[in-house]
């Protein structure tokens, strides 16, 4: 059972009273003004020739893992810029893989094989996957998040990515721009605004790539692929 990790009780009120005020911060012109600079920062510092041709290859790629893994190379490159900028780099910090992490069943096959991992691939379960994608459309996502918001991943291990090599490509490309990772922290019945930079040009193309065939691009939480975590 994975404990969910909000913030305390006992901390709750002192942690409302800072987020407030750096929401007052930096949702503001200013605040936009110096997002604004750390995103322009970050882009002058991406590769995006190496972004380019990454991208060009996984969409002329025949095989669907060469398409997923040039993608995750472009991921790769895309974050070198964020790195520059961000505050996630300095290690010790994990509030972010304790949130839904929704991946297709083409990513989790790539996972599985590079780690071991035992991929749930159970007829039933996957019918209920495919059932309730078909009963809740959009909804599904939502209710997926909802479902593991501040709940950690099972890969998360002593507060690191025990498949930080493997991890998926939504792992590679999640940033944040603010100073830290007070607004990442997860508070029962709140949810708090981001700042980040537009991941889209990655994920987007993610998606391209698996296109629609169930067989690739059924969708659902890492933790749902993978109950056991590593193990087999
Ligand atoms: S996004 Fe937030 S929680 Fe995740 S590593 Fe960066 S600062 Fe930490
Ligand atoms: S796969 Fe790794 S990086 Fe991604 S949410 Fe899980 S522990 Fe975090």
């Amino acid at each position: 059972m994975l404990t969910p990790r909000y913030v305390p009780d006992e901390a709750l009120q002192d942690h409302l009273t800072r987020v407030a005020q750096r929401n007052a911060e930096i949702f503001t012109p200013e605040g936009y003004a110096i997002f604004q600079a750390k995103a322009d920062r970050a882009i002058a510092a991406t590769d995006k020739n190496a972004v380019s041709v990454a991208l060009q290859r996984a969409h002329k790629a025949p095989a669907m893992r060469a398409r997923i893994l040039w993608i995750r190379k472009a991921g790769d490159h895309f974050a070198e810029g964020l790195k520059t900028v961000a505050p996630c780099t300095s290690g010790g910090c994990s509030d972010c893989c304790s949130q839904a992490v929704i991946i297709s069943r083409a990513e989790a096959e790539i996972l599985a094989a590079e780690t071991g991992a035992y991929l749930e691939r159970n007829p039933a379960y996957i019918a209920r996957i495919a059932d309730a994608m078909s009963r809740h459309h959009r909804n599904f996502d939502r209710d997926t998040a909802e479902k593991y918001t501040a709940v950690p991943c099972i890969f998360l291990k002593a507060g690191r990515c025990s498949i930080y090599e493997h991890r998926p490509i939504a792992c590679r490309v999640h940033f944040t721009l603010d100073r830290d990772n007070l607004l990442c922290r997860f508070i029962k019945g709140q949810t708090n605004r981001i700042p980040g930079l537009d991941i889209e040009p990655i994920m987007g193309n993610l998606a391209r790539v698996i296109g629609t065939d169930s067989n690739a691009a059924d969708h659902t939480d890492i933790r749902d692929w993978f109950p056991k975590g590593l193990n087999k």
